[in-house]
């Protein structure tokens, strides 16, 4: 749907909204070097302007917590990362069993990058506090679901107990059990007094995103981010990161980055 008039038909039916935003691929183009994908100066005034005009942002991202801080370091946002593991408007769930998580994270993580090792340039192994994600975007298409089957079994072979796999598109990923999306919503609704009451608008661009669509009730919406058609929980799309941003543009007030 065209992002002005889903705007228009969503600021009818509520004041306030409470937006809950993947990164990459969502709000940021991805890029080659994934520490390269950063948001830009107009997607970080987007979601500054709907904080400043009373909507609560939450970014919720498989990338680390310390990453989404570096990347969106506005005032009054909240962060999820590692698929909501690590919520920076909470502390962390005992302080002794996090730190087994991270280390049981680093040895797979050694034994993923061993059985990978002749893996071609571009194949990237992102460590993260509680998982490893392995990467395959960046490589030519024609290679992409060979290496992406190879390292599902590396990590599947070593996969430590508490843990569970996950597939993206271009992305096979461990992270701890319990920790996704979905759940992020609804810590959200129980959590912080902005966000209570407010409908969701929910946007993503990934499989691990279903997670966050499934999780909405009949007042919030899913906005898939997606250049096609596909099936998806998300009621409506829009086609690239650019939309997105415009229809975040709608209820921010600040009119089109030019
Ligand atoms: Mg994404």
């Amino acid at each position: 749907m065209a992002p002005g008039r889903l705007a228009a038909g969503l600021r009818a039916r509520a004041p306030r909204w409470g937006f809950v935003l993947d990164h990459d691929g969502t709000l940021a183009p991805f890029r080659r070097d994934p520490s390269r994908a950063v948001p830009s100066v107009r997607a970080r005034r987007a979601v500054a302007r709907l904080l400043s005009a009373g909507h609560p942002v939450c970014i919720v991202s498989g990338r680390p917590l310390a990453f989404l801080r570096g990347a969106w370091p506005l005032a009054g946002l909240d962060l999820a990362g590692s698929h909501g593991a690590e919520r920076a408007w909470e502390p962390p769930r005992g302080v002794s069993a996090a730190a087994a998580c991270r280390r049981a994270a680093r040895r797979l993580e050694r034994a993923v990058r061993r059985a990978l090792r002749r893996a071609p340039g571009g194949l990237f192994v992102e460590s993260k506090p509680f998982g490893v994600a392995v990467h395959v975007r960046p490589l030519p298409p024609a290679l992409r679901a060979g290496w992406l089957a190879a390292a599902e079994r590396a990590l599947r072979a070593g996969l430590p107990r508490g843990f569970r796999l996950l597939r993206g598109d271009c992305v096979v990923e461990a992270r701890l059990r319990g920790a996704d999306k979905g759940r992020v919503a609804r810590r959200l609704r129980r959590g912080p007094a902005r966000w209570r009451g407010l409908p969701l608008c929910a946007a993503g661009d990934d499989r691990t995103d279903e997670d966050l669509f499934a999780a909405l009730g009949p007042r919030d919406v899913g906005v898939l981010v997606a250049r096609r058609v596909r099936p998806s929980a998300a009621r409506f799309r829009v086609a690239g990161v650019g939309e997105l941003l415009t229809l975040l543009e709608a209820f921010g007030g600040g009119g089109k980055e030019r």
